[in-house]
Parts: C-alpha cells; structure tokens; sequence
C-alpha cells in the first residue's frame, strides 16, 4: 500500500532518487565499493561535491559571482555562523521576525553584534508575514534577514521586501527550490537539505563570493566562510553521503523541468488542499492569513482539539503520515515538498472530504 509522506522534515524524497541510491548502493559505478565507504578525497566524491555546487547554482542561473558551500550543524548553526562571520560587534544587523526559526536566528545575532527588528508579526501568532510598509530598516544594516517559509506556521514570502540596497539574507530550509528564485538579489541563503533537497545532514550556504571572504580572526577555522569556500568545502570530512543525495535530487529537479516546472506543480497542489478547506463549508480554517500562505507547509484547524486528534489518527490509519501540527501551534499541517505529486495531494483532499461529512 502506498503511504503518503507528509512529514516537515526530514521528508518525502523522489522515490527515482532512492531506487538510484539503492542501486549504486554497493557499487558505486564500478568502483565496487559504496558512496558509505568511499573516501571524501576520491576522484568520485570530488565529482560529486563539484557536481552538486554547480548544479545548484544551474538551477538558479547563477554564475561566478556565487558559491555554494556544503556545511553540516544544521540550519541552526547558520543563525551562528552568519553573524560570527558577517555582523561585527559595532554593526547592526535587521532581522524581520515571523516565526520560532527567525527568532532563533535572531537570538544567536544578538551574542556577536546589534539586532534591530525591522518588523514581527508575533502579536498576531505569526499567521503572516508582514507588509511592505510594516517593515523598518536601520539606517546601515549589514544584512537584513528573513526566513522565506515558515515551517510551523505555514506562511511564506510571495514578495520579497525592499531593502534599500542593504544585503539581503534568508533561511530558505523549507522551501528552497519549490518555485523560482531570483538569486541574485540575496547576498547569501542558507538551508538545510532535509525538505526539500536530500537527507538531514548537509546544509547549503549560497553566497556572494565577497561575502566568503574577511572572517574576524578569531573565528574558528571550521566555522569560517572562508575556509569552506577555499576548500571547496572539503576542509574536514563532509556528510559524503547526504551530498551525494542531493546532487541526485537537484539532478531529479532539472529533468523535471527546473524551478519554474516545481512552481507551477507546488501551486496546483497546494491548491488541492486549500480548496478542501476553503470549500469545507467552514469546517476547516486555515492557521494562515490567505495572502501569506505557504505552498509547501499548509496549517488548518479543525472545529476541536479532539477532533483534529482524531483527524490525524485516522489519517495515519489510512497510510497518511506526518500531518498533526507543530506543537506549539496544534491543528494539522500537511508538508508538500517537491516530492509530494498531486495524487497524494487528492487522496488527502478526498480524507478531509469524507472526514467532515462524517464529523460534522
Ligand atoms: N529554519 C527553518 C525554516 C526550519 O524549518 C528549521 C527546521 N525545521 C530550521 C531552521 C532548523 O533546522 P535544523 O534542524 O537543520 O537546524
């Protein structure tokens, strides 16, 4: 029986991905040996790591003036590592706040520089993100920060803000590559593969070449742009295998027609599950102001607690796993990463369906 992933991570992968894995598993193209065994300073993981840098600046049309770096520790080292590595003491970094993850990232900022909230939606638990006129940059800041989905709340950013010539940076964990991105107005994005482009273990930091450079001294060596950039992230070992997944997934995203093809196929699905609950005859309610809902994390409640309880209790019944709610927000989140097709999206769909006219 099929089972339907709708886990925030780690999450669904394309299931070509993992045959291919699976198939190289134990031989990996005639080495006879496995990724898992493989050395990180072979000819085939330099491949790979090389690989994997340019197809993902490939995929965003992005040339010399970029890098992608390939660091383990999390999306939650990167709240450290970018101010540790970009904001000095006497700087002041903007940081728009519309969640728990931005305000982590914020947090960790606030140990190496100073922090200014250019705007939150925390007053208003997060259900948006806020509006061009809501948000108030410093005078000079060296980055302003966002986080583009916010995976607990199931908002996202359709617009990106005006920042006045400012850097821009973004956590882009849930939903980097699920739609186009004009790359080149971020100075630097960070993620963690686990969503939407490979296994947890591997993070990328895409980022203009000047900002890799000029780390304060006392940096640590591991922790430094620099060294990953001089290295092409190959100073220590790295998560061989969770690169090797991702440039097999990036690979799946360009012969599946590239972002605008993932665009296009995120919005039709998450169409199918909004219309179940806008068309629910107000049974469900989506967590998320209309204009701010995300198409990859999609938050709706139910008329009760006990019923959302038993909503996902019969959903997991019928093979359809993942979907209760962050807890700190409750109700019921459906994760529909790129590897999630419309089939999944209309077997839930057709569960709310059948699921309200027998709960309500
Ligand atoms: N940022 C966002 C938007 C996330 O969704 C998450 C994890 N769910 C994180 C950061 C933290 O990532 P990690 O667990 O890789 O540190």
């Amino acid at each position: 029986m099929t089972v339907y992933n709708f886990n925030p991570g780690p999450a669904i992968l394309p299931t070509e991905v993992l045959r291919r894995a699976q198939e190289e598993m134990l031989d990996y193209h005639g080495t006879g040996l496995s990724i898992l065994e493989t050395s990180h300073r072979s000819t085939e993981y330099e491949a790979i790591n090389a690989s994997a840098e340019a197809r993902f600046k490939s995929l965003l049309g992005l040339g010399d003036e970029y890098r992608v770096l390939f660091v383990q520790g999390g999306a939650s080292l990167q709240f450290a590592m970018l101010p540790m590595n970009r904001l000095p003491r006497d700087g002041v970094a903007d940081y728009i706040l519309t969640g728990a993850w931005s305000e982590k990232a914020r947090d960790e900022a606030m140990k190496f520089g100073r922090v200014q909230i250019a705007a939150t939606t925390e007053a208003e638990g997060y259900r948006r993100v806020p509006r061009a006129d809501e948000i108030k940059l410093s005078d000079a800041p060296v980055y302003v920060h966002l986080t583009s989905n916010n995976t607990i709340y199931g908002t996202q950013w359709h617009e990106w803000p005006e920042t006045d010539g400012a850097p821009l940076v973004a956590d882009m964990s849930s939903d980097i590559f699920s739609r186009p991105l004009d790359a080149g107005r971020f100075s630097l994005i960070y993620g963690g593969a686990q969503k939407n482009i490979g296994p947890a273990g591997v993070v990328f930091v895409l980022a203009r070449t000047d900002w890799l450079a000029g780390a304060p001294a006392n940096v640590p060596t591991v922790l430094s742009y620099q060294t990953y950039a001089q290295t092409n992230s190959l100073y220590n070992t790295p998560p061989v295998f969770a690169v090797y997944l991702l440039d097999l997934v990036l690979e799946w995203i360009a012969n599946a027609g590239g972002l605008s093809a993932m665009g296009r196929r995120n919005e039709e699905k998450a169409a199918i599950i909004y219309d179940a609950v806008d068309g629910g005859g107000g049974y469900y309610t989506g967590h998320a102001e209309p204009a701010s809902r995300s198409r990859m994390n999609l938050t709706f409640r139910l008329p009760s607690p006990e019923l959302e309880k038993r909503f996902v209790a019969e959903a997991t019944a019928a093979k359809m796993i993942g979907l209760a709610g962050h807890r700190s927000v409750g109700g019921v989140r459906a994760s529909l990463y790129n590897a999630m097709d419309a089939e999944g999206c209309r077997a839930l769909a057709g569960f709310m369906n059948e699921f309200a006219r027998r709960n309500g």
